[in-house]
């Protein structure tokens, strides 16, 4: 099956055409051989099959496949026809009134119903989907029925490339090592007083000992990678508004995972005083009353780290000689609304990372990765003495759009960094405890940020996990500093005392 248009419209007109009836007839003639096929293949654009003169209206039928879309064909003949039948006869056209516009998207498999904007009904048929829109003249100008057919693409796409979100490719690992310790480092930590949990859904409250393996993490990142190579530390805002996700791209999908922020309608006391002595006699807090008296949400928490900081350079132009930025934040938390497992640090809906930033030519990007990548390894294997992998994994979407991974010569994409869990037992899941992306063009076009000159700017991020790294170096080397690695030991120097309970 191919991909088929169908639109059924009218154009209004200012007064009867049939006067104009023959000119019309010409005219929807040759627009078939003309306009209508313009930038399309052979025997590939779009067709007027059929149309009716009224007393008020000329109404026609048009078919298409991909290439000139049925409402670019209605738009291009209602320019040319208006010049054909003012000209002449002295007639304008009102408008385009949309009776039915219908796509029928090929795909093997049955789509579930959703609710799309515009989408009227949506029908599985053989060997694809029928779907019947409420458009009208502006929408089709604005290409929505484009946009619709991509995001039904998209999910075609997706239920094909099956439940696995990501392709996933081996590209260096660790010799097998001998791991004694055998426990949940977060159990253990736990029994060994070292933290606690927090009050809220997969939240922890860290006592010194954990803190101080966090701060020596951050130490070894500073001292190794980040110092030597020359980031310079910002501060990246930790709320994010829906402005910063639209441009960054999470917009197009981060809700089932973000914690939403909602201000108050307003901060005069009173509005709020119900609140208050509802709590003050109640003992309860009234949060069906609250949410009256909240607004619409404007963002969410912090999620991950380095869109906020795009601001900083959007719409400007840099000098050539300013690339590569590279720059770091570890100004606070991020927030996800995790599923399940949330058992121990490693999968939390509140976590400390350091974000590591760079942008410049392609050239640069890349070669300030493979840097990162360089160092990485020495920390891993020298310093924190740990077992690991490297994998380069790729997106549904982005092998869709083309940029499979794996695909000689490509570099956009992300490689994860992975360690066993020796508590997991011989064949349990690996951790990704921290990742290196090369992010192509995708912030800086979406920022609107430029280079002096006019080379394309590309930039790359890197999310070292502090909870994740203790997951792993703590799972793999256990609680006792006896057992950690000289060149570990040396940088934590004394482990602080915990606190003490009765
Ligand atoms: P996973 O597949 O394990 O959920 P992810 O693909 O969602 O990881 P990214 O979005 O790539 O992770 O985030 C970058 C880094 O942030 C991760 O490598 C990890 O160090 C850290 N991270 C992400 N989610 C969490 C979490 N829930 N708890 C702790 N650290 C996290
Ligand atoms: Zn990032
Ligand atoms: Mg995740």
């Amino acid at each position: 099956m191919e991909l088929q248009f169908n639109l059924k419209a009218y154009y209004k007109t200012s007064a009867d055409p049939t006067p104009a009836m023959e000119a019309v007839a010409a005219f929807f003639e040759e627009a078939n051989r003309t306009i209508l096929t313009k930038g399309a293949p052979e025997g590939q654009g779009a067709l007027l099959t059929g149309w009716e003169i009224w007393e008020d209206r000329i109404k026609f039928t048009l078919e298409s496949g991909k290439y000139v879309r049925v409402h670019d064909a209605a738009l291009r003949l209602k320019k040319q026809l208006s010049a054909v039948l003012g000209k002449e006869f002295k007639i304008g056209i009102r408008g385009t009134e949309v009776e039915s516009f219908t796509i029928l998207v090929p795909s093997e498999k049955e789509l579930k119903e959703m609710k799309v904007p515009y989408v009227k009904r949506m029908e599985n048929v053989r060997g694809g989907v029928l779907l019947e829109l409420e458009v009208g003249e502006a929408e089709m100008k604005n290409r929505v029925p484009d946009r619709i057919l991509t995001l039904l693409e998209d999910k075609i796409e997706a239920a094909r490339y099956g439940a696995k979100a990501e392709h996933w490719n081996l590209i260096w690992q660790r010799e097998p090592m001998e791991h004694p310790f055998k426990e949940d480092p977060t159990q253990a930590m736990m029994k060994e007083g070292w933290l606690k949990r927090g009050s809220s859904r997969g939240q922890w409250i860290h006592g010194p000992q954990s803190t101080k393996v966090f701060r020596t993490f951050e130490k070894i990142v500073y001292e190794e990678l980040l110092e030597p190579i020359g980031y310079r530390e910002m501060i990246f805002p930790k709320l994010v508004p829906w402005e910063v996700w639209m441009k960054s791209g999470h917009a197009k999908g981060v809700y089932p995972e973000i914690y939403y922020v909602c201000p108050p309608k307003t901060r005069d006391p009173e509005y709020w005083e119900e609140v208050i002595d509802h709590y003050k006699v109640t003992h309860e807090v009234p949060t069906a009353l609250i949410k009256e008296k909240i607004g619409d949400p404007i963002g969410g928490m912090c999620y991950a780290q380095c869109p906020p900081f795009w601001g900083f350079v959007a719409g400007e132009t840099l000098p050539n000689d300013e690339v590569p930025i590279r720059v770091f934040d570890r100004s606070g938390t991020s927030h996800r609304y995790e599923s399940g497992g949330i058992h121990g640090i490693e999968r939390v809906d509140e976590f400390h990372r350091i974000e590591i930033l760079w942008l410049g030519t392609k050239d640069q990007v890349i070669a300030a990765a493979e840097e990162l990548h360089d160092r990485y390894m020495h920390i891993f294997n020298d310093i924190l003495n740990i077992e690991w992998r490297k994998a380069k994994v790729t997106p549904w979407f982005m092998a869709q759009e083309g940029l499979l991974g794996l695909a000689e010569g490509n570099v956009v994409g992300t490689t994860d960094y992975e360690a066993c869990l020796p508590y997991r037992g011989e064949d349990g899941e690996w951790l990704e405890f921290q990742n290196v992306s090369i992010n192509g063009d995708k912030y800086p076009s979406g920022f609107n940020v430029k280079l002096q000159s006019g080379e394309e700017l590309w930039s790359g991020c890197s999310g070292v996990g502090l909870e994740r790294w203790a997951a792993v170096f703590l799972a793999q080397k256990g609680l006792d500093p006896e057992n950690w690695p000289e060149e570990f030991r040396k940088r934590v120097g004394e482990m602080p005392k915990g606190i003490r309970f009765l």
